[in-house]
């Protein structure tokens, strides 16, 4: 299981007080999982969200683990001849997209790579490994992160 988290804080909509957020995305077999969390430390509101789905994580959490973590790039590991339709296969699989989409998505990961958080390109690398695919992820920090 691969998960990333990150805290956050926002201001209580029922007191006007800190409320703090606990954000985050898990990654089970293939299937992404995302949450949030919240509790009032003054007036002890609380509430949970959570969902799941490939591609259903709200923009403000992906948001708030890529500015906390940096992104994850997902690249195919050099020198190794690639064969293409393997990649394809994979590809298609993990994103359901149309096969010039696919095709775009090939070109980005024969190229700079892919990025995304942590838990999503561990999913796609997932499929890509699966056919037989070999790619090396690594964290991109931002320079803020550094240190
Ligand atoms: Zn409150």
């Amino acid at each position: 299981m691969i998960s990333q988290g990150v805290r956050a804080s926002a201001t209580c909509g029922a007191c006007g007080g800190a409320l703090a957020l606990d954000l985050g995305q898990t990654l089970l077999g293939t299937r992404v999982e995302w949450g949030t969390e919240a509790c009032c430390r003054t007036c002890g509101e609380a509430w949970a969200e959570c969902g799941r789905g490939a591609h259903s994580t709200p923009e403000d959490i992906r948001q708030a683990l890529l500015s906390e973590h940096g992104p994850t790039r997902l690249r195919l590991a050099a020198p190794a001849p690639v064969n293409r339709t393997a990649v394809l296969r994979a590809l298609r699989q993990a994103y359901s997209r149309t096969l010039t989409e696919t095709r775009a998505l090939a070109d980005a990961l024969a190229g700079t790579g892919m990025t995304g958080t942590l838990v999503e390109m561990e999913r796609t690398a997932a499929f890509l490994r699966h056919g037989g695919v070999a790619v090396t992820l690594t964290q991109v920090r931002t320079e803020a992160l550094d240190r």
